[in-house]
C-alpha cells in the first residue's frame, strides 16, 4: 500500500493512483509539483508503484533543491538504486501511523488480512 502522502522541504504532496496514465500517457507517474500532487499509474504491481513514487519523490527532491532542469535518466536510474536500498535492508525512519502501514512491514498485504 502506497502513503497517502509524503512531505518534501515542507511541501506536502498527496500521493493519487489514478487510471489511464501509463496507457494515455506512456507514464508510470508524475509531479505537478506547484499542486502538490504525485499521481501513480494504478494499473502497475505493488512494487512498480512503490519505485515509480520513489522516482517521483526524488524530482521533488531534486526541484526543492533547486535544480529546475533535472535530467532524466538520471533520476531513473537513482530512484531505482535507491528504492532497492531502502526495500532490500528493510530501511524505515520515523513513525508507522496506521495499523496498515505497519502489515506492510511485515510483508503481509493489507487485503489479504481483510
Ligand atoms: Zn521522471
Amino acid at each position: 500500500m502506497l502513503p497517502s502522502r509524503v512531505v518534501v522541504a515542507g511541501i506536502n504532496y498527496e500521493i493519487k493512483e489514478v487510471d489511464g496514465l501509463a496507457e494515455e500517457h506512456n507514464l508510470g507517474g508524475q509531479i505537478l509539483y506547484e499542486k502538490g500532487i504525485i499521481k501513480i499509474d494504478s494499473s502497475m504491481c505493488k512494487d512498480k508503484k512503490e519505485q515509480v513514487l520513489v522516482h517521483e519523490i526524488l524530482h521533488s527532491i531534486f526541484n526543492e533543491a533547486g535544480y529546475n532542469e533535472q535530467d532524466e535518466d538520471m533520476v531513473n536510474r537513482l530512484g531505482i538504486v535507491l528504492y532497492q536500498v531502502f526495500k532490500d535492508n528493510n530501511l524505515h525512519f520515523g513513525e508507522i501511523e496506521e495499523v496498515e502501514e505497519v502489515s506492510f512491514y511485515d510483508g503481509v498485504s493489507v487485503n489479504e488480512r481483510k
